[in-house]
């Protein structure tokens, strides 16, 4: 295999910033905003379900208005806002999302006990 000098390594790490850009110019820029923002609000729908499951669904953070349940809702809400705006962009189908959620509980079906 060839090695890489240290000017190798930067020059590689140079180029592959380039096509990033590239890319990203490419990328129409308000897909951009929506692609970075829906990876966000993943995080955020993590970091609420890991709020139920340490704290309880019922429990209510000092100084929030809403239960932890009720937040997770919010963010899953959010989430659904950026998945819609994907469609309406063209990136993904009503009919493609709905052949992966019922694909998804068939797997569910055979690898987990949530419908037994
Ligand atoms: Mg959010």
């Amino acid at each position: 295999m060839m090695r890489l000098g240290h000017s190798g390594i930067r020059w590689l790490n140079f180029l592959t910033m380039i096509l990033h850009h590239t890319w990203i110019l490419k990328m129409d820029s308000k897909l951009y905003e929506i692609m970075n923002i829906l990876s966000e609000e993943c995080a955020e729908v993590v970091q609420a379900v890991s709020k139920c499951n340490r704290f309880g669904l019922d429990n209510i953070k000092p100084g929030k208005p809403l239960t932890n349940a009720q937040h997770l809702e919010g963010e899953i809400g959010d989430l659904l806002a950026m998945v819609d705006l994907l469609q309406l962009k063209g990136i993904v189908t009503s009919e493609g999302l709905e052949a992966a959620k019922l694909a998804k509980v068939e797997k569910l079906k055979k690898w987990s006990n949530i419908y037994e």
